[in-house]
């Protein structure tokens, strides 16, 4: 007995797993027992079998490992619930076993193996063919090394436990990791597109999918990646029926996730405050599932993907107002036209590059003649048809390369840039063409009215000549001045 309890003491500190502690013990428990042999099952209640794991001993009966019995069946039940933990008459005291029969066994110990919450594992057995006297200290040592695979079992289940703590840790930390990448990235990005590909990357490189399709989304889903076409192919399919979750969505009713495929495939949707921008397609092997953490992840992705895009929607809508600002700074909001504002910006311009090509610049000064007449007349409205009008019909009898401004009140400017060679355009030509153009019978919406024209002065900038905007505009303003006193003394 002192050698068994040393062998046991042995076997319990190499022991690192199940198989490791019972091979031993059951090796000593058919030594000390004299049965054949003694082996250690499981029973698995839900398919209703007793599975044989291990067995050692060298006597004439043979149980294979791996064998799997209908627990109905079993020695092992009977023992239990007769509590008769051991008998060398099987045959009398269990006829109705089949398995028993069969195997000819004539002795029969069996002790069972509990878990600490006292459910059952399986039994620890001895059998044998002969029928054979077990001594009651070989019956003690079953019952202790039975105990002993129980205190194992409960260590295992403790170390897989641990095990899957930590692993569970870690997947978080990586989650974290992920996320806190992703939302950096997202915190310096300029554009949506950039940041998907970003965090598609780094989805499929934490193996977090094994296939992420990209989309933005203006008219239409637009992919990108090798497989885009496919896969714009496969989104717009997938969200075809889902136009009210896409609006739920963006009103921020409802998550911004939608599944596809019993949970293998999920579309994470982007959305500024008003639309819909983009999506990422994530198609894993396995599903996705809120225990793994994996749904908080996806959900936290989607929310630093479409504070970027509301970012960057609101940017592009300050963006829009500036530009329209600035436009409206540089615009005459009755005719639409230039205002003295851009004329002078692009005066400079125009005399630049004609200094540059050494070619005349001409500046047509245009003030209409008795234009009071006509608010007086016909009220300010009227007035104000006629100059929208007069202004289009000064525009489209511009030359290409003319710039038109409203100078102010019922004053306009033309920058007519020419040639020496060209004879279209002369001081002359330029009078005459606006001249033309703006006299005559005027449809105007309200009324019809017949209007005898402005007058036009038009002085010739050649290149080294004075060159400053304003100087020039009044000496075109004085070359006009000469015209009105020559039309009115005309008349
Ligand atoms: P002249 O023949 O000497 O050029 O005289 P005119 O009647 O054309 O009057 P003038 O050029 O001295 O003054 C321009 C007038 O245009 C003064 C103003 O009442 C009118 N006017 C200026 N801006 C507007 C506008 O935006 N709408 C309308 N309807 N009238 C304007
Ligand atoms: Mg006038």
């Amino acid at each position: 007995m002192k050698k068994a309890l040393e062998l046991i003491a042995q076997s319990l500190q190499e022991a690192d797993s199940l198989e490791g502690l019972a091979r031993p013990l059951l090796n000593l428990l058919a030594q000390v027992s004299d049965l054949d042999v003694a082996y250690l099952t499981e029973i698995y209640a839900s398919r209703g079998v007793q599975k044989v794991h291990y067995v050692q001993g060298d006597g004439p009966l043979e149980i294979p490992e791996g064998l799997e019995v209908p627990w109905d069946d079993t020695l092992c039940k009977r023992a239990l619930e007769s509590n008769t933990p051991f008998t060398n008459d099987v045959g009398g005291c269990w006829a109705d076993s089949d398995a028993a029969r069969l195997l000819g066994i004539a002795t029969y110990a069996s002790v069972p193996v509990k878990y600490a919450d006292g459910t059952l594992y399986g039994t620890l057995c001895g059998a044998s063919l002969e029928s054979k006297t077990v001594s009651a200290q070989a019956m003690e040592l079953l019952k202790l090394c039975a105990e002993l695979i129980s205190n194992q079992l409960e260590r295992e289940a403790a170390r897989k436990e641990a095990l899957a703590r930590a692993q569970e840790a870690e997947l978080q930390i990586k989650q974290l990791e992920l996320l806190a990448e992703i939302s950096r990235f997202c915190l310096g990005a300029q554009t949506l597109d950039s940041a998907l590909q970003f965090a598609a990357e780094q989805l499929e490189r934490a193996e977090f999918a094994q296939q992420v399709g990209i989309w933005t989304y203006s008219d239409d889903w637009e992919a990108r990646g090798p497989d885009s076409i496919e896969l714009s192919q496969h989104l717009r399919e997938l969200v075809h029926d889902c136009s009210e979750q896409l609006q739920a969505i963006v009103r921020n009713e409802v998550e911004p996730l939608i599944w596809f495929d019993a949970g293998k495939e999920v579309v994470l949707l982007i959305t500024s405050d008003e639309a819909v921008e983009g999506a990422l397609l994530l198609i894993r092997e396995a599903s996705f599932d809120e225990k793994a953490n994996n749904l908080a992840l996806l959900r936290n992705i989607a929310n630093a993907l479409s504070l970027l895009a509301a970012r960057l929607c609101d940017h592009a809508g300050l963006d829009r107002l500036n530009r329209q600002l600035e436009q409206q700074a540089f615009t005459d909001a009755l005719t639409g036209l230039p205002n003295r504002r851009a004329l002078i910006d692009e005066f400079e311009r125009m005399l630049a590059r004609a200094q540059r090509q050494e070619a005349p610049l001409y500046i047509a000064f245009i003030d209409l003649d008795k234009f009071k007449l006509i608010n007086d007349e016909h009220g300010h409205d009227v007035g104000d048809e006629f100059l929208r009008e007069f202004a289009m019909r000064l525009r489209s009898n511009a030359r290409q390369g003319d710039f038109i401004a409203r100078y102010g009140g019922d004053e306009f400017v033309v920058l007519a840039p020419g040639t020496e060679q060209d004879n279209q355009c002369t001081s002359q030509t330029i009078q005459d063409r606006f001249s033309t153009a703006t006299e005559g019978r005027f449809e105007l919406p309200s009324l019809q009215l017949e209007y005898n024209g402005p007058s036009i002065g038009v002085v010739k900038w050649t290149p080294g000549a004075e060159s400053d905007p304003d100087k020039l505009l009044q000496q075109a303003d004085e070359a006009m001045y000469q015209v009105k006193s020559a039309r009115r003394k005309a008349l």
